[in-house]
């Protein structure tokens, strides 16, 4: 009797399931918006003239392994009209930023319920200024970005300059924890977020593939696919290789194709004005 309670007590030992991981979750907010103005300023081959206002994504991700920040938004410095001169004046008169400082990332994790602080991972697709502007914030946090990325922030091509690398920005975070990355990378090692090396928009643009458990797959394109227009068959008019951003949007299509997933693209004002504010489970 004694042996078989043995027994019992073993297989109820080894049939007891674990505890459920709380399941990872996405927020997708903007750093205030860039507008209005005509599409063609962005796509020059697009065949109407349309006014535009978009968003300038971020997003946090909840995940049971750490909290994700993917892209840090407009520097503060910008927030409530005083862009000028923090940017160059040529960007200010073109994009218009409208961000408020109640829209920079640090106060967008505190309205979620977190801090800045609390940020083990950041992401930062490329060092253009809507992108990166922020990561002076985190100085605690893993940076992960392409190697090439670094390079090119800190000396861009001649022909990439102009205004949209801005030195303030990262100049003061050359010591900082950089995940100095050379292509794809499966971030927690379980296939729920893979950084995805995606280049053309710039030398080491990369976008993220994000594993719901009721959304399903998303693919977060950050300016590898700007909006649907690019989707359409109408490329950015800004790339350092319009070869590599040709690959890169196709293949991000095939994978949404092959894997069922959804492309959320980080300037696209129609997708956010339903997508955006939300949760994604
Ligand atoms: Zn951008």
């Amino acid at each position: 009797m004694r042996k078989l309670g043995i027994v019992a007590a073993l297989l109820a030992l080894l049939c007891t399931v674990p505890a459920p991981v709380s399941a990872q979750k996405l927020y997708w907010t903007t750093s205030g918006m860039f507008g209005p103005f005509d599409i063609k300023a962005l796509i020059p081959t697009y065949p109407d003239s349309k006014q535009v206002t978009i968003p300038i994504s971020m997003w946090v991700l909840d995940h049971p392994k750490g909290l994700v920040v993917i892209d840090t938004g407009n520097n503060v410095a910008i927030s409530d009209g005083k862009c000028k001169p923090y940017w160059v004046a040529g960007f200010c008169d073109m994009l218009q930023p409208s961000q408020k400082r109640a829209d920079v990332i640090d106060m967008q994790l505190q309205k979620l319920g977190y801090s800045t602080d609390k940020v083990k991972v950041v992401i930062t697709s490329h060092a253009h200024l809507d992108h990166i502007g922020n990561i002076k914030m985190f100085p605690k946090a893993i940076h992960a970005i392409q190697k090439k990325e670094l390079y090119q922030a800190w000396w861009p091509e001649k022909f990439q300059r102009g205004g949209a690398f801005v030195m303030g920005d990262f100049a003061d975070a050359r010591d900082f924890n950089y995940l100095e990355l050379d292509g794809d990378y499966d971030l927690f090692g379980d296939g729920t977020v893979v950084v995805l090396s995606t280049p053309g928009h710039t030398l080491g643009n990369q976008s993220v593939k994000v594993k719901l458990p009721e959304t399903g797959t998303v693919i977060i394109s950050q300016d590898a696919i700007w909006m649907q227009a690019n989707l359409d068959g109408y490329p950015a008019g800004l790339n350092y290789s319009i070869l590599d951003y040709t690959n890169s949007v196709n293949r991000l299509k095939m994978m949404r194709d092959l894997e069922n997933a959804k492309i959320l693209m980080p300037h696209d004002q129609d997708q956010f004005a339903t997508m955006g504010n939300k949760w994604y489970k």
